[in-house]
């Protein structure tokens, strides 16, 4: 059962509600702050049996606005009604929500402090102040390039610094590499921000997402389980928020499947007005995992570019995206990065085919 109180309700009224609730056995209340779209919401979750508890107890109480039974566990990030407000944060500056676009355009793995440097030279050149830089890779051989790891962290952080990237996306694959990341932005002065990737990988390395919820630092992009139900993933991600960080995007990356060849793999983002209508996060898409494959249509465009249109002309507000200066170079998935010189005309696209959604949507479907 969820209580959403009214609007700058205060606390001593939020408290005799928690008392209030603690008095049914087998319930346990916790409560819940987050910004919606419109509002700062506090919400009372009663978790356990509640069966026996009247919603009239609650409803009737003037701070409180509504009462819901939730049916799906993700109570968190679930969308219970149709006019339950997204979340929304802003971090290190920058805003997340469902009326933006960001695009995160980067190295999947760290290699050279020069290719870096190019790279952020590119984004600042457009405007850019997102960007991805994967310094800890999980691969699926232990032969493979494991990334470089905390040492290249210094020269990360100083070049975003210095190129004004406010936020980097690096996936992290332990608890301990968070810790890496404060101290080497402590370091080096917080010239940037992170934000944390939970890649397909670890969807359910609960005790990763118990880590990253429990901090309150930096907000995380969490990537849907590649062979896991779409409602498995939302489940994994509800450890993030009820451990205490409800700044969560949710990112589609592909699934698994020979289904999807030639592509890698089964490029999903048929399933962002899915996330979009059953969940309260905003929905990142990543076309270079999804794709995976340099491959160009006959209209002249990448294939990487087609399913960047796919996903935000259905609403997503956030893109993961590879690039390299010399791909042929990479240590981690060269064949799908797209080059430097590519830059503007993804950006370019992409705020076109964001604008056209607007449009879209508000001319309606009648
Ligand atoms: C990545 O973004 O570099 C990555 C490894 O992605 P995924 O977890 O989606 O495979
Ligand atoms: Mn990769």
């Amino acid at each position: 059962m969820i209580v959403t109180f009214e609007p700058g309700v205060d606390d001593a009224t939020v408290a005799s509600v928690v008392r209030q609730a603690e008095r049914y056995p087998g319930v346990r209340p916790q409560l819940h702050r987050f910004d919606g779209e419109r509002e700062r919401i506090t919400e009372l979750h009663l978790v356990g049996d509640t069966h026996a508890v009247p919603t009239d107890d609650f409803e009737s109480l003037a701070s409180v606005r509504r009462v819901v039974r939730v049916s799906t566990k993700y109570r968190l990030i679930g969308r219970h009604r149709p006019d339950d407000e997204a979340f929304t944060f802003d971090y290190n500056g920058v805003h997340f929500g469902r009326d933006t676009l960001h695009v995160f355009a980067g190295l999947c793995a760290v290699d050279t402090r020069e290719h870096i440097d190019a790279m952020m030279r590119a984004l600042a050149a457009e405007g850019v102040v997102t960007t991805r830089m994967g310094a800890y890779k999980p691969r699926t051989s232990p032969y493979d390039f494991q990334g470089l790891g905390a040492a290249c962290l210094p020269w990360v952080f100083e070049l975003a610094g210095r190129h004004g990237i406010k936020v980097v996306a690096m996936e992290v694959t332990h608890a301990r590499h968070v810790e890496e990341i404060v101290e080497a932005l402590e370091r080096a002065g917080d010239p940037t921000g992170v934000m944390l990737q939970i890649g397909t990988r670890n969807a359910q390395n609960f005790e990763l997402l118990k880590a990253v919820g429990q901090q309150a630092r930096f907000p995380v992009l969490f990537k849907r389980g590649m062979g896991i139900s779409l409602e498995e993933s939302f489940n994994a991600a509800e450890y993030v928020a009820s451990h205490g960080n409800p700044n969560i995007v949710f990112c589609l990356r592909g699934v698994k499947t020979h289904l999807g060849e030639p592509h890698r793999n089964l490029v999903d983002f048929g399933h962002v007005p899915v996330v979009l209508r059953q969940t309260r996060l905003s929905v990142c898409i990543d076309p270079s995992h999804s794709v995976g494959r340099p491959y160009v249509a006959p209209d002249g465009l990448p294939d990487v570019f087609h399913a960047v249109g796919q996903g935000l002309i259905a609403g997503a507000t956030m893109v993961l995206v590879d690039f390299h200066p010399h791909p042929e170079v990479a240590l981690c998935d060269g064949p799908q990065a797209l080059l430097l010189p590519q830059l503007p005309a993804l950006m370019r696209y992409a705020r076109k085919v964001r604008a056209t959604y607007e449009e879209l949507v508000a001319l309606g479907a009648g």
